[in-house]
């Protein structure tokens, strides 16, 4: 198959492979395969999917996909509007590999250029709520809202409700997803109109929506204070533009203040990915849920980045976890964090007063004409009373090119947005069928009590950047700090950075793709219901179950939905005592804490000696409560990275007793072709398209993370979140196909390489993983392995033994791999003190053996030391990563050479990666929580030496 994409998207050939199986000790890579897969779960039948089409052809297939999508000016509003990406941004970051191929920023020392923006995101979001502490990103507007309401009967302790109060003029998707997660989340909701009621009882927390979904602005300020006095603590999810103009809820009181990003530059995708927001006052930035970016400090006592707190205790603390989100919005929130720089305060006040200006011309211009508007406060949204001819109106207007919301039969809203001009406004008007006759006279302006007066985004980051010159070099300089797939292979266990390959990349960006509202009508989303269709099909071929859903936005959510499922149909058969979740000790920290959020109790199974799940184990926690058992999550092949032969024993052992199996999928790399989940004793799993499936890892999202169930459980999928009807299921993301923009990566990763390509790609995968254990294991010993002593896709190498005898810690490895130009393994996980690394099928026999030879020269660093000929602590791995400032400094007085430093090896001669910082403390940071832009001077007064230096030339 010459030329033909799977040769563009597998790194090794013909070759290479007979060269890597040699090392191997097999003779053919289908003898490889037979000896790896267990034939207990073996399938030796073809994929059905369409055969691989070349890139033209897969393009052109795109292309006409995209046809039957039709944009439209979208006035729809509910949490999602039209919004110009600069092409600045568009270009150098949303589409830019340094950007989106990088990984979760979990070694900052390679991070900082991401790091600083995502700190630039959370110091936007505080400074429009006027709340200390912002996270890194949520998924979506809706699950923040639920994870808020979590985190208010987590920290409020003086309250003994269960019971949140939700303003009705919430976004319906909120509503949805909110009451979908009280029963398994246990609280429950009241919903009421709190301008003309407050129902009686006590309420840990209470909602409010500002403005509210009917376009609706209120001085929020007393129903606050009315909540607080009783008890409750106050979440306000507030649309972000809103704020630049209206009193934000810090300001009122509001503890918490949820809502989201998209309309700071992130196109509206069909729903999805956009940038969630979580900001909350003092005092409860410990129970923030997801990732949370701090400063702290590096060797030399210079700022620097890092994720703070709870990031490392996802997975530590599992099922005691703050909350299960691991992938979240990264990419999103750092194009909504560069946004506001780009426009700065006065620019994003302008566009918000445009906006609003826009809004009341419309809402004069109806009153005049006679039609009733609702609510004489807005920002840009209003309602209109219509009697009767709502559809009508609402038809009219899509003949022009305009979706309006249709609310009911006597009522139609319209949201202004960035986009609107007066011409739209003119045609909005005349379906409206609206002559201005001037019936009444009325105006439209806010009261001051709603005027926002304080100050924002005051940091010189904010006004800086505002030239294109400007903006261009900061995004430049900033990836220019990073390690992405753009540099060097990123070598993480269970995460399968793979090629995320520009032919799949591009069609994202597309207008036909891009500028899709999530409620937009079916006949203007025909292209995406195909490309979701086809999707949904071929992911249940490849998994072998029987329905997919592409609502879940990652793995996380995946994981949530399926054990949702499971629940409901034990509820279903009036199993309502069924609650244990059986969890291996080695699962993945999402695990625990989604079992947790979909109401199960989390009961742990042992690992035996050999890295499997001990059965005897499992078999001792069946036999204790049978009749309780709900569920088991596996990892398959385990997060070990070896292909379990017991898997069919475990599964066969819950079955038995009336529980269910998830298998979690996050490691389809190396089955996909080889082995099918549903059909080897899965219920349910999800998947992960950032990790198999070719969408890029974001900096830490978006992602997708679909979930498959077989027959029984298809009832219980999620549901669509603006469905009126109470019989459907609850969704568990704000729009009903999740991240919907991302999905044609995916589909084009699919359809470039076929069935065989696909087989092809896993069996690579598991070679080149195989080559890395042989190659390594001389060196480093290799921790678990399958019974013919082959590994999975993946493998773990154990530095207890080296950190035993030398002090050397596997922290200091992956810090060393910095100086050698390598992001790192996935460290300490799923064991303590060791490094598991992912080849992929992507990387070159080159890059590969680049890896190899590194780590094997950094053994015998290891060996210097143990020998006593570096002292552990003045050791270039304890000192890693070193930088330029430091290397060229005045002064060197290590026992190794600069050159060792800086150039340890030839690799690094014509390129050479400098980390911007030193290894950081992240201790320093956790105690000295900031997690906002430090001031300028901050990097000033941290150089001694450069600022002495530059001293002495001027
Ligand atoms: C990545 C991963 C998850 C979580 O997926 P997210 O998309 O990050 O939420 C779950 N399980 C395993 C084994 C994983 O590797």
């Amino acid at each position: 198959m010459p030329q033909a994409f799977v040769q563009r998207h597998v790194g090794i050939d013909s070759h290479d492979i007979q060269h890597m199986l040699g090392t191997v000790g097999r003779a053919a890579l289908d003898a490889l395969i037979d000896e790896a897969v267990p034939e207990s779960v073996r399938e030796r039948r073809l994929l059905e999917l369409p055969g691989a089409q070349d890139e033209l052809r897969v393009q052109q297939r795109l292309r006409q996909i995209a046809a039957h999508n039709k944009p439209h000016i979208q006035m729809i509003g509910l949490g999602y509007y039209d919004t110009v990406t600069p092409a600045v941004l568009r270009r150098n970051m949303l589409e830019s590999p340094s950007w989106y191929t990088a990984y979760t920023p979990y070694q900052p020392e390679i991070s900082q250029g991401r790091l600083e923006a995502l700190l630039n995101f959370q110091t936007c979001i505080e400074e429009l709520t006027v709340l200390s502490v912002a996270g890194a990103s949520l998924l979506d507007e809706a699950t923040a809202v639920t994870e808020a309401i979590l985190l208010m009967r987590r920290a409020n302790k003086k309250c003994a409700s269960t019971t949140v109060l939700v303003d009705a003029d919430c976004l319906p998707q909120t509503l949805a997803v909110v009451n979908g997660r009280a029963s398994s989340a246990a609280f429950d909701v009241v919903v009421a109109d709190l301008e003309t009621e407050w129902p009686s009882g006590e309420f840990f927390g209470v909602v409010l929506q500002a403005p509210g979904a009917s376009g609706r602005v209120r001085d929020n300020g007393p129903l606050i204070a009315k909540a607080k006095a009783g008890g409750a603590m106050v979440t306000v999810a507030a649309d972000l533009l809103s704020l630049t103009v209206l009193v934000p809820p810090g300001e009122q009181g509001a503890d918490i203040a949820v809502g989201s990003a998209q309309r700071f530059g992130v196109p509206l995708f069909f729903g999805g990915p956009h940038a969630a927001y979580i900001a909350v006052r003092n005092g409860l930035e410990r129970m923030l849920p997801g990732r949370l970016v701090g400063v702290s400090k590096d060797a030399e006592g210079a700022p620097a980045y890092r994720l703070a707190l709870q990031t490392r205790e996802q997975h530590i603390r599992r099922d005691k976890a703050t909350s299960n989100i691991c992938t979240a919005q990264a990419l999103l929130a750092n194009v909504a964090a560069m946004y506001a720089v780009y426009h700065g305060p006065e620019g994003l006040r302008a566009i918000a007063e445009r906006v609003h200006q826009h809004a009341v011309s419309l809402a004069t211009r109806l009153a005049s004409a006679g039609f009733a508007i609702r609510h004489a406060q807005f920002f840009d949204t209003i309602l209109v009373q219509v009697d009767g001819t709502a559809i009508d109106i609402v038809s009219r207007a899509a003949e022009s090119g305009i979706n309006l919301r249709l609310v009911d039969a006597d009522h139609v809203a319209v949201a202004c947005d960035e986009v609107t001009t007066s011409e739209i406004i003119d045609t909005v008007v005349s379906a409206f069928a609206a002559t201005d006759a001037s019936v009444r006279e009325v105006s439209f302006s806010l009261p001051r009590s709603v005027m926002r007066t304080s100050e924002y985004l005051q940091h010189p980051v904010f006004h800086s950047h505002r030239s294109e010159t400007a903006m261009l070099r900061y995004l430049r300089m900033l990836s220019d700090k990073d390690l992405a797939l753009d540099r060097t292979m990123i070598p993480l266990g269970s995460c399968t950075m793979k090629l995320n390959s520009a032919i799949e990349m591009e069609p994202i960006s597309w207008p036909e793709f891009a500028s899709i509202h999530p409620l937009a009508p079916p006949d203007q989303v025909v292209g995406y219901r195909q490309l979701i269709n086809d999707l949904e099909t071929w992911l249940a071929e490849i998994t072998g179950y029987d329905r997919v859903s592409l609502q879940p936005n990652a793995g996380s959510q995946g994981e949530l939905a399926g054990l949702q499922a499971i629940r409901a149909y034990h509820q279903s058969r009036g199993d309502n005592e069924r609650d244990v979740c059986l969890i291996p000790k080695s699962a993945h920290g999402t695990n625990a804490a989604s079992a947790v959020l979909a109401g199960m109790r989390v009961v742990v199974v042992d690992t035996a000696p050999d890295g499997n799940i001990d059965v005897a184990d499992l078999r001792k926690k069946v036999a204790a409560a049978p009749e309780r058992i709900a569920a088991i999550m596996l990892t398959y092949p385990s997060t070990h990275g070896v292909y379990e032969p017991a898997v069919g024993t475990v599964c066969e052992l819950v079955h038995s007793v009336g529980g269910q199996v998830y298998i979690d999928g996050a490691n389809l790399n190396a089955l996909v072709g080889l082995a099918r989940p549903g059909r080897f004793g899965g219920d349910v799993s999800h998947l992960n398209l950032h990790k198999t499936f070719c969408i890029p890892h974001g900096g830490g999202g978006p992602g997708v993370g679909p979930v498959a169930v077989r027959e029984h459980l298809a009832p219980y999928l999620p549901g669509d979140p603006q469905s009126q009807d109470s019989d459907e299921p609850a969704p568990v993301s704000a729009a009903n196909f999740g991240s919907a923009g991302i999905l044609p990566i995916t589909w084009a990763y699919i359809a470039l390489m076929g069935g065989d390509g696909l087989v092809h790609a896993t069996q690579t995968a598991v070679l080149a993983a195989n080559y890395i254990a042989r190659s390594l294991d001389p060196h480093f010993s290799v921790l678990y392995a399958g019974p013919t002593g082959l590994v999975a896709h993946e493998c773990i190498i154990d530095l207890r033994d080296a950190t035993k005898r030398s002090g050397i810690t596997a922290e200091d490895v992956a810090k060393r791999l910095i100086d050698y130009g390598f992001h790192a393994p996935t460290l300490a996980f799923p064991v303590g003190g060791t490094l598991m690394i992912e080849p992929t099928e992507s990387e070159s026999l080159a890059e590969i053996d680049r890896f190899i030879n590194t780590m094997i020269a950094i053994r015998k660093e290891i060996d210097q030391v143990e020998a006593g000929v570096w002292p552990l602590e003045s050791s270039p791995l304890r000192q890693a990563p070193h930088t330029a400032l430091q290397v060229t400094a005045d002064n060197w007085d290590m026992p190794y050479s600069r050159r060792i430093a800086a150039y340890p090896s030839s690799a690094q001669y014509g390129s050479k990666y400098w980390p911007p910082v030193r290894r950081i403390d992240g201790v320093h940071g956790d105690r000295n929580l900031v997690c906002s832009c430090p001031p300028p001077e901050a990097f000033m007064t941290a150089q001694p030496e450069l600022v002495t230096t530059q001293e002495s030339f001027s």
